[in-house]
């Protein structure tokens, strides 16, 4: 399941590639072949998300609203554009599962660095070459497709004058999943693989969309009744309203926090991994109910995810450790086992008390904890 942030990149690749281009849309598994009728041949003006649904204007009253659910994923293929905070978090866009991010000497090819087995929970050691001259950022996990060959910065560490903005061929896969892609070619627009909802093609750029939950043609009213009916989300709404209004829901009901912050009703975005890393930082126990948590601690939790959505929008990493150094934060991006502090370290010693991490289920999901500094 794609957590906040992975929905907020995808927006934002939209954004840099779609906005302002005048789309044809089709359904080439046939699914989507009435709603694709109407969005063809518009001009897409806007891409938003709120938590982990994304809603792109097609002018007039026509929105496309799009739900990845667990499964769906966006492939672009084409020209895609990186910008400035795509590159200062060190080039990381497009794969936004846990495995992580490689960085890898430009000079040496890059699958080498990727980790060969997809369903590896962590990524292969980084190359420990000196962080010198042109850079690619390899993502690791599937090495055919998601590889992203972007050219991030110069030997003074100044940003390469090519790598901001510049269009490149590439093909980027945004998605929890990771698997299945063809190999990169030179055709455009290649060929669509598999079962795609739908293909939006502008005249450099392809976006596929497979498997999503939900995929429809959208009025602007009923946008804003699915953006009313969820809680909210930093990215979209970072005032104090929102703040209050999560702290309010959250101090009204006798819910464990640990399933509060999973309901999309009450905060937009967070799944398993923000709510273990969350409850961690925050030294809450995940069972204490929510009226029972203090009103400083629980403004302390909306506070956190917004700054901990923000990182992982740029960086493309759930990364929840503060205060790394140089050597921490690379491996930490490189591989979960040194990103987080609870999440999936269940029988490990706790980073800060020693106490094995718990694991339990809660609400159908796993969750882990400190039984110590959460006490
Ligand atoms: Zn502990």
């Amino acid at each position: 399941m794609p957590e906040g942030h992975s929905v907020h990149r995808i927006a934002r690749q939209f954004r840099h590639n779609f906005v302002g281009k005048t789309v044809r849309a089709s359904s080439p598994q046939g699914r989507f072949a009435e709603g694709a009728a109407v969005l063809d041949g518009r001009t897409i003006t806007d891409v938003d998300a709120v938590g982990k649904q994304m809603f792109m204007h097609f002018g007039d009253d026509v929105w496309l609203r799009v739900h990845l659910g667990m499964y769906g994923a966006w492939d672009f293929a084409g020209q895609i554009t990186t910008d400035p905070t795509i590159e200062s978090a060190a080039g990381r866009m497009g794969q936004t599962n846990q495995r992580g991010t490689v960085l890898a000497d430009a000079d040496a090819d890059a699958d080498v660095d990727a980790d060969t087995d997809a369903e590896a929970e962590t990524a292969a050691p980084a190359s420990d070459a000196p962080r010198t001259g042109k850079r690619r950022v390899a993502a690791a996990g599937n090495k055919r497709d998601d590889v992203l060959l972007a050219e991030l910065r110069d030997a003074d560490g100044e940003d390469s004058v090519s790598s901001i903005g510049a269009p490149r061929r590439a093909r980027v896969r945004m998605s929890e999943q990771t698997k299945g892609l063809p190999e990169d070619d030179e055709t455009f627009p290649p060929e669509p693989v598999g079962a795609v909802r739908v293909r939006l093609l502008s005249d450099t750029t392809v976006a596929d969309l497979r498997g999503p939950t939900a995929c429809e043609v959208v009025t602007g009213a009923d946008v804003q009744r699915v953006i009313d009916s969820l809680g909210p989300d930093p990215q979209h709404d970072d005032t104090q309203a929102a703040e209050d209004r999560f702290t309010a829901t959250v101090r009204k009901k006798p819910t464990p926090i640990g399933l509060l912050l999973m309901d999309q009703k009450v905060v937009s975005g967070i799944g398993n991994v923000y709510r273990a890393e969350l409850l961690f930082r925050a030294k809450v126990n995940p069972h204490t109910p929510g009226k029972l948590v203090p009103e400083e601690t629980v403004r302390g939790i909306w506070r956190d995810w917004v700054r901990l959505l923000a990182i992982g929008i740029e960086t493309g990493q759930m990364m929840t450790m503060d205060d790394l150094d140089d050597e921490g934060y690379r491996l930490a991006m490189a591989s979960r086992a040194d990103r987080h502090w609870v999440y999936k370290r269940e029988g490990l010693p706790c980073r800060v008390c020693g106490t094995h991490i718990s694991l339990e289920e809660m609400g159908a999901r796993k969750l882990y904890w400190c039984p110590v500094c959460q006490a």
